[in-house]
């Protein structure tokens, strides 16, 4: 399972991936798993009148993560029986919490 996070302000995000042994999606395809951080995001850190350009934030060098499980409430073409069956998945950056962008309804 290949996951991508853009929820930075995740305890269980490392450079955009997620280093939770499994995650809860709940069927508003919001991670149940997401926990605030208390460390400070790269890009609020980040001093534009020093920098003068945004860079783009670290990304995990690629980490397929075989045992990582994925319980999922959404109704989604891969979702069986509770569990997400996709190759990989990606989580954009919700409002309240990280939001499965790879649902699909069946
Ligand atoms: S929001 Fe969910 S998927 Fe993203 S890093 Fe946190 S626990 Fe993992
Ligand atoms: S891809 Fe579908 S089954 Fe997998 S976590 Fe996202 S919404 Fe759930």
């Amino acid at each position: 399972m290949d996951l991508k996070c853009k929820k930075m302000d995740c305890k269980y995000n490392d450079r955009c991936a997620c280093i939770s042994k499994g995650i809860k999606v709940a069927r508003n395809c919001e991670c149940a798993t997401f926990e605030k951080s208390n460390k400070i995001v790269e890009e609020q850190r980040q001093d534009i009148s020093r920098d003068m350009f945004e860079t783009a934030p670290d990304i995990h060098p690629f980490r397929h993560n075989r045992s990582m499980s994925i319980e999922c409430g959404a109704e989604c073409l891969f979702n069986k029986d509770g569990l997400c069956k996709a190759n990989g998945i990606s989580v954009m950056n919700g409002k309240n919490a990280g939001v499965c962008i790879t649902n699909i309804e069946p």
